[in-house]
């Protein structure tokens, strides 16, 4: 992807707290923000409408997410601590990028985001 991606750091904080409440579960929260030629910023999250707690990514049904043109992709957990896609995330992308926190979940060093082949993007937390 050719845009500079920016995280709020409200955004990273709510991720990995998140994170730690629902450990060993695996969380999932949609990523909001906007997009325009050059930039894609992350402002806000959201708990998905259909989410149960403990839900694995894998096995949510983003097909039956409603379109919103704010949703920009969507943050899960990894409580085995592995800090990348499993090829079940790859299959299952939703949206621009997808964000990956793994156990320990304390700061974006245990955070990556990837664009839609999988590949790790360089991000901004602002
Ligand atoms: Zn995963």
């Amino acid at each position: 992807m050719d845009k500079e991606v920016f995280v709020e750091r409200a955004v990273v904080d709510s991720i990995l707290s998140y994170a730690q409440m629902l450990h060993p579960r695996e969380s999932i929260l949609l990523l909001k923000g906007k997009v325009d030629k050059h930039r894609l910023v992350v402002n806000d999250v959201q708990i998905p409408p259909l989410a149960t707690h403990g839900n694995r990514f894998s096995s949510f049904p983003l097909s039956r997410l409603p379109i919103d043109f704010s949703v920009m992709g969507v943050a899960h957990s990894h409580p085995s601590g592995a800090l990348r896609p499993s090829i079940a995330d790859l299959n299952q992308f939703y949206g621009r990028i997808m964000l990956i926190t793994a156990y320990p979940y304390q700061s974006e060093k245990n955070m990556i985001i990837l664009d839609r082949e999988g590949k790790p993007l360089k991000y901004v937390v602002v």
